[in-house]
């Protein structure tokens, strides 16, 4: 799914509007009759008021929709207009003089007259800025932002929460409603998936209010949102006559004394990823470890007690390297020497990322479309500190384009870069947050790549296939506290079967 900014949205409901040849007024009932089903699924009304706090314009038109649907079920509604402008929009007014009709209670927040007085169990809607906020807020609606995050009360947002534009910095910290819950319509947004602002946006829904489909397939944007959808365009299906030559030799080459679990993990990862053929190229100590709990791999060693030599005699399709490696002296010796002579793609992480942040000479070695696949301390012994997401997702823009890489940076809503384009995922959750997982997802993007697919698809395809096994292991029970990595190693099947079957 593409991701859209503030003016793409408004072209995208103005096309709508031609298309279907309905009027703005439909579509704000339709974006508002969704968002309210979803509460009317999602929330307990019972014994309960919905205060909307609704602004001037459209967003406040929405708020102010669903406040009357919210009525004719019989629903206990308080409705607060903000007077942020002395300008209406039109529909905002329309729906307005029907909920006037309907004898309802409003009251209005002016300058000297903003304070308001909520109950214990209320439900807060913020309904004041939607997606087409442009400028950063202050004075008096600041003011009642501060109000409604004082009161600590749940607070649902439609669209963005108040203050937080779609997709640029914000300079104002603080003025911005602190939502639970955000329910977006259509589009994920920029900002919406950026770690700074969890603390604004909370929970993310995706509302389908059916904007036009074909907007969406010629509209052009370079970044996207990992789903389902988007992983069905380009999965490859085996065919009845493939053999294992057909699915590519990963080589995994990791670990030392007391770290032989990152490669054994990563090397089943490979092989639960489709990997024809695989090997693991570790340190002696770990030999008998890793032939006993991996069978289907084969198994090459060092002829040292760490990795110093990188003598294997395999001639592999991808290499995934660096998990569990160390880096003494001696192993970066080798590792240098390696990136010297090696053509085959790579896929790097840990402490080989860890060499090259110390190393960046380094850098020059990696064959072209390298993926690397840093969490983020890593992330940043490679490229340097950010002091925000914006600033993050520059670096690694440049990053990408100085070195043509794939960064892979890890974390909720894992986010691809390869120069212009941005990938985020949508799947996963914070079981994850445990050692051995990113082991796993370095094996599965390694097992991925030897495969058809390209360096950018096997690192989307990782992280979606990754973070959807981790999903299904929670839903057969698992929690998110005992999920383990061999537990998203067990349910990669399940995160396939949306796509193979
Ligand atoms: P280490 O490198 O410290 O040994 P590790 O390799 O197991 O640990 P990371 O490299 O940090 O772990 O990778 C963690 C994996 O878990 C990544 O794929 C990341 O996207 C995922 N993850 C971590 N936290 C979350 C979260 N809160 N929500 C979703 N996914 C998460
Ligand atoms: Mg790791």
């Amino acid at each position: 799914m593409k991701i859209f900014n503030t003016s793409q949205i408004q072209k995208w409901d103005a096309y709508t509007i031609k298309a279907e040849q309905i009027t703005s007024l439909d579509l704000m009932e339709r974006a508002a009759t969704a968002c309210f089903d979803w509460l009317t699924e999602h929330v307990t009304f019972h014994n309960r008021r919905i205060c909307f706090f609704c602004g001037v314009g459209n967003n406040g038109g929405d708020g102010l929709v669903m406040a009357r649907k919210c009525l004719e079920k019989g629903y206990a509604v308080s409705v607060y207009i903000v007077h942020f402008s002395s300008s209406q929009s039109e529909d905002f007014k329309k729906n307005l003089q029907r909920l006037i009709d309907l004898k309802a209670t409003i009251n209005h927040l002016v300058e000297d007259n903003s304070s308001f007085n909520l109950k214990e169990s209320d439900l807060i809607i913020d309904a004041i800025f939607g997606t087409g906020m442009s400028r950063d807020i202050s004075g008096f609606t600041s003011e009642i932002i501060q109000l409604i995050n004082q009161t600590g009360k749940e607070v649902i947002a439609i669209d963005m929460p108040s203050g937080l534009s779609t997709s640029s910095l914000l300079k104002n910290d603080g003025m911005v409603i602190k939502a639970s819950t955000t329910l977006t319509f259509q589009c994920p947004k920029l900002n919406l998936l950026l770690p700074d602002y969890f603390k604004y946006y909370g929970e993310v829904v995706l509302i389908n209010i059916g904007l036009s489909e074909s907007f969406s397939s010629v509209e052009p944007s370079s970044m996207f949102y990992v789903d389902a959808n988007f992983i069905k365009s380009f999965f490859i299906k085996r065919k009845k006559f493939d053999h294992k030559g057909t699915f590519g030799h990963s080589l995994l080459i990791g670990g030392s004394f007391g770290k032989i679990g990152a490669i054994v993990l990563a090397t089943k990862a490979a092989i639960g990823a489709g990997s024809g053929l695989t090997t693991a190229f570790i340190p002696k100590c770990g030999y008998d470890i890793l032939q006993t709990s991996v069978p289907e791999a084969m198994v090459e060693i060092d002829n040292d007690l760490e990795l110093a030599y990188f003598n294997y005699k395999v001639n592999p399709t991808v290499i995934g390297l660096g998990m569990g490696m160390g880096t003494s002296e001696k192993t970066i010796e080798g590792f240098y020497r390696f990136l010297k002579h090696n053509s085959t793609p790579l896929v790097i992480d840990a402490d080989a990322i860890n060499i090259l942040s110390k190393k960046p000479s380094f850098l020059e070695l990696l064959p072209p479309e390298t993926i690397l696949t840093p969490h983020p301390k890593e992330l940043e012994r490679l490229i340097g500190k950010w002091s925000n997401d914006y600033e993050k997702i520059d670096l690694m823009t440049d990053f990408t384009e100085k070195h043509n890489c794939i960064l892979v940076n890890k974390g909720a809503n894992t986010l691809v870069v390869y120069k212009k384009e941005k990938y985020f995922n949508s799947t996963g959750n914070p079981g994850l947050a445990k050692g051995g997982s990113g082991d796993v997802l370095t094996g599965m993007i390694t097992g991925l790549l030897a495969q058809k697919y390209t360096a950018l698809q096997a690192s989307i395809l990782g992280i979606y296939l990754h973070g959807k096994a981790a999903d299904c292991a929670l839903e057969k029970g698992i929690s998110e506290e005992s999920l383990t990595a061999s537990d998203v190693i067990q349910h990669i099947d399940n995160a396939f079967a949306f796509f193979s079957s």
